[in-house]
């Protein structure tokens, strides 16, 4: 295999780096160029999704580039869901009903930091930052980049391009916009946009409220979710609609709304958040949406992965985790080359055919989990579905997955198994708690063999 190929990756933030440093232990040159300065040298950006949930199939590829250890050092486990209802009432949801099944709070810039110090301690790998892509000449894998600060522009060519510069690709708006071949694209935005606060650490530097939950406060409509940092605070997002409701990001335009909004809906949250008008102005609203596209390569040059290729919605905590699993799939199919030279046509052929069913899954499953997380956590159907979830798991380890595990911890099956068969598990639990059919107080087996078999029904039919 021709292996000092050099490849040009264009944006080095989560799935970027991780990539760089796979496709150099791989042997290949590297060229990895980024718009931002160097997040190592400078703060960063406050409000910007600082923290992210990070589970099995993101760690299955940090293990792959042997880094998995020194993340997990940077990781608080979240065991699971830790409600707040309007009155401050708490209670917790876990994940999982098996043991050693959680979820990581991490924080972005630290991973994000980790992985371009792995990166550059490569031989074979260059990171080049403050320089924008502008345009990208498809066929011939040459981009041309602009310099933050001098605003210089500079030509880099490789033997091909990675496109890994994130939701507002401009790789992916290259090949939109080349009349060649046929590129089908469709984004959907939510109505609701998020915008992120702080809860600081204690005066004595702990924790103000439990360490090891995803907090969620769940009102309908909106929605304020919470995770750990390492340092004692907790970064608070909420998610709002943007307009056409009582309470919107279009009308919360005074401190005193905004202290109205959050003192009716959130009482517990707000006595922890001292700063929170002063964050509210002044950390940016984002919006919400997902990006399916295809083809993700062009004149077998050009590859975009990561949320170049598949934006979602955060509600599943799955975009980094689907953008680390996408190099864990390219590097298989790179492994299974059996050519002396590389065909990258035919790599960028099959890695798109096999991971592409699984991306739109994964973007399907985060917009269900929107409705779920911000309207059912507080039902008590929902709630009645969990503890029948947690019994099956915790009594059937080997058996049973909820459709929450088949997507979070099981990173043996991929997003769309996860679907067709979590949703099936869902409508069954549902249909027949409903039904008066099961119940909690019924003997574990009994509950085993009715929901498989419902579920069968439903796979069955469908
Ligand atoms: P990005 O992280 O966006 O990186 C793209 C990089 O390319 C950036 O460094 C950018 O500066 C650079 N770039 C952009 N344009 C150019 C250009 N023209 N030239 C050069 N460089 C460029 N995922 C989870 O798994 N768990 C979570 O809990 C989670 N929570 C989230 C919460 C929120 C509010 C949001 C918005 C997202 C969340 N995600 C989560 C999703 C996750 O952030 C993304 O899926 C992940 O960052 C994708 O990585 P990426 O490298 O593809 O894109």
């Amino acid at each position: 295999m021709t292996e000092k190929q050099h490849l040009l990756l264009i944006g080095a933030g989560l799935c970027g780096s991780l990539l760089a440093l796979r496709m150099a232990q791989r042997g290949f040159q590297v060229t990895l160029v980024e718009k931002r300065p160097d997040l190592r040298d400078v703060t960063q950006d406050a409000g910007r999704s600082i923290n992210l949930a990070l589970s099995d199939r993101g760690l299955k590829g940090l293990r792959l580039a042997g880094v998995e250890e020194k993340a997990l050092e940077l990781c608080i486990p979240m065991l699971g869901r830790m409600i707040h209802d309007k009155e401050g009432n708490t209670f917790m949801s876990n994940y999982s009903g098996r043991d050693g099944e959680y979820i990581n709070s991490i924080s972005r810039p630290g991973l994000n930091m980790l992985l371009l110090d792995a990166a550059e301690a490569m031989p074979n790998v260059e990171i080049i930052f403050n320089k924008g892509c502008k345009s990208v000449d498809l066929e011939n894998a040459s981009a041309v980049f602009e310099d933050y600060t001098t605003k210089e522009r500079t030509e880099l060519k490789g033997d091909i391009i990675l496109g890994t510069d994130g939701a507002g690709s401009v790789v992916r708006k290259s090949m939109f916009n080349d009349r060649n071949f046929l590129f089908s694209f469709s984004q959907d935005y939510l109505t609701h946009g998020y915008k992120e606060i702080t809860i600081p650490a204690s005066d004595s530097g702990g924790y103000r409220t439990e360490k090891g939950a995803l907090h969620i406060w769940p009102r309908g409509e909106d929605m304020l979710i919470a995770l750990p940092n390492l340092d004692g605070s907790f970064t608070v997002t909420l998610f709002l609609p943007y307009s056409n409701s009582d309470y919107c990001f279009d009308n919360l335009t005074t401190p005193e709304m905004v202290t109205e909004y959050f003192t009716k809906e959130y009482p517990d949250a707000v006595a922890l958040m001292p700063n929170l008008v002063e964050e509210f102005f002044d950390n940016p609203t984002g919006p919400l949406g997902t990006i399916k596209c295809s083809p993700w390569n062009s004149y077998g040059k050009s590859l975009i992965l990561g949320d170049a290729a598949h934006a979602i919605v955060p509600f599943y905590g799955q975009g980094m985790n689907a953008s680390f699993e996408d190099v864990v799939v390219f590097d298989e199919i790179l492994e299974n080359q059996k050519d002396a030279s590389i065909d990258w046509k035919k790599v960028f052929y099959e890695y798109e055919k096999a991971r592409k069913h699984d991306t739109d899954a994964i973007a399907d499953l985060a917009v269900d989990n929107f409705h779920e997380m911000k309207e059912h956590t507080a039902s008590p159907l929902f709630q009645q579905k969990r503890k029948i979830e947690m019994i099956l798991e915790s009594q059937f380890p080997d058996v049973y997955s909820s459709k929450y595990s088949l997507v979070t911890f099981n990173e043996n099956i991929g997003y769309a198994e996860a679907l067709r068969k979590g949703r099936a598990q869902d409508k069954a639990i549902l249909n027949l708690l409903d039904d008066k059919k099961i119940s909690e107080a019924d003997k574990p087996s009994e509950i085993l063999n009715i929901v498989i078999s419902e579920t069968n029904a439903i796979l069955h039919d469908d």
